[in-house]
């Protein structure tokens, strides 16, 4: 997964326009810690998760949005209609990567077009509800390009080729 994050962060040097972007039901606290530990190389251009402050020994946290409209989403976090506002807000953008393991992640990839990827990790809740086709009884009409992933590899040979094909050209 490191070898991925860092093949992204360079994709995005060669490419500025490109954005990274976050949406988990953690919070934003533990993922901006992990972030600036783990992988502070990575430019990650938003963080979209329930909001935690500190407040003595503990987090104190608070859902990032209470929602009704969407039914498959919990009512914390649509993480579809996150992803729709971060589009609408900082696109057009003329592909989506999006890598998921959960069952609140189908939301987000049933916005995907079929220029778009949706990466399913193998073993998680998000691959058993696409085999089942169905989530809280709508039927899953998804148009991205799925790619089923246990190794971060996989996602990497994906959606990093873009750097070797500019290297490619420019080594001719
Ligand atoms: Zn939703």
């Amino acid at each position: 997964m490191i070898d991925l994050l860092k093949a992204i962060a360079e994709t995005k040097k060669l490419h500025p326009s490109t954005k990274i972007i976050i949406i988990s039901d953690a919070n934003d606290v533990f993922i901006q810690t992990f972030l600036d530990n783990a992988v502070s190389f990575l430019n990650v251009d938003k963080i979209i998760s329930n909001y935690a402050t500190y407040c003595g020994d503990g987090l104190t946290l608070r859902p990032y949005q209470v929602q009704n409209e969407c039914s498959i989403c919990p009512p914390n976090l649509c993480k579809g209609s996150a992803l729709t506002d971060y589009m609408k807000t900082h696109g057009p953008f003329s592909t989506v990567y999006y890598i998921g393991d959960g069952a609140n992640d189908i939301c987000p990839c049933l916005k995907l077009t079929e220029k778009d990827t949706a990466f399913v990790r193998k073993g998680f809740g998000m691959e058993k509800v696409i085999a089942r086709g169905k989530l809280k009884g709508n039927d899953l009409s998804l148009k991205a390009k799925i790619v089923y992933w246990d190794d971060a590899n996989v996602i990497k040979d994906e959606t990093c080729v873009f750097d070797k094909k500019v290297a490619d050209k420019s080594s001719i």
